[in-house]
């Protein structure tokens, strides 16, 4: 779908109604878990489809949901909303973005009515002050977003925003910025980074869909070396992906699904524990490999 046809479907989505009242989000946003820090993740969304099918991932996300204490609200950034400029979403009701074709009927119509957060978003704001943050009224929730976190939290009853991926700016401005939402942990929120680390969907093996932990070996060399990278906590060669050879090359062909990463790994504190979850390769071109900082 071209860009501009897409901005105009956008425009007739409807905006869902919030199934939590006002009395509700007030008990939320007054329960803070106090200053303890906030683990932050990276997850694989991979393929629409796991937002509606009960699979291993799936499975893993909720396992990852039991271990994760209730946080006041989520900011997520996400592959599938890069702008010009940085932005955040700060309507009080995003709508569920529905940013895909040739799905069935069925995945269409999910909604996740996750309230937003124009708090924290204005808190966003304020707090990055290398470089301007703008307040977005028109995205919403896109399924970087929600495919995966309507799996942490079904009750859609954690607000959450996002943050845009400007596509104008380098791989070390990302991980800056992400250094710089630090302070949001101790404030009892949750930063996702949801993409994909290895994501080449003109080379996807559609014949080896169902097939277990398929990868290509240039994406399974590009997948060793980036977990490898981050479980050491090198994160130089990943903000230069761009340097590291063939198989990175093939893996990251655009960097919007790599970049939430190094928003993830810039919110890592000196002696942070990380661990993987969800590492499988999919359809050859694509990894699901998942991340969690602290605990
Ligand atoms: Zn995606």
């Amino acid at each position: 779908m071209e860009r501009k046809d897409f901005l105009k479907l956008l425009a007739f989505l409807p905006i869902t109604a919030s199934t939590m009242n006002l009395q509700e989000f007030g008990r939320m946003t007054t329960d803070l878990p106090g200053t303890d820090l906030m683990p932050v993740l990276f997850l694989g969304h991979g393929s629409p489809m796991n937002a509606i099918e009960e699979n291993e991932f799936v499975t893993g996300f909720k396992k990852l949901a039991s271990s994760l204490p209730k946080p006041r609200a989520i900011l997520c950034i996400s592959a599938h909303w890069e702008t010009r400029g940085t932005w955040v979403t700060a309507m009080q009701q995003p709508r569920t973005i529905h940013d895909f074709g040739g799905f069935p009927q069925a995945l269409f119509d999910v909604q996740y009515p996750a309230p937003g957060s124009p708090d924290l978003a204005e808190e966003t704001r304020q707090l990055i002050t290398h470089t301007p943050i703008g307040l977005d009224a028109q995205w919403g929730l896109d399924h970087g977003a929600w495919s995966v976190i309507k799996h942490l939290y079904p009750k859609a009853n954690v607000p959450v925003i996002q943050l845009s991926i400007d596509h104008f700016q380098s791989a070390e401005y990302h991980y800056d910025l992400g250094k710089k939402l630090s302070a949001l942990r101790r404030k009892g929120i949750l930063i996702i980074g949801s993409g994909n680390m290895v994501h080449n969907l003109g080379k996807i093996a559609w014949d080896k869909l169902n097939t277990d932990n398929f990868g290509y070996d240039w994406a399974l060399e590009a997948s060793d070396k980036m977990k490898k990278l981050i479980l050491e906590g090198n994160h130089l060669p990943l903000i230069q992906f761009r340097n590291q050879g063939q198989a990175f090359d093939l893996s990251i062909p655009t960097p919007e699904h790599f970049l939430p990463l190094l928003y993830t790994l810039g919110l890592q504190e000196k002696g942070e524990s990380v661990s993987l979850f969800n590492d499988k390769a999919v359809a050859g071109s694509l990894t699901m490999t998942s991340v969690k900082i602290g605990s």
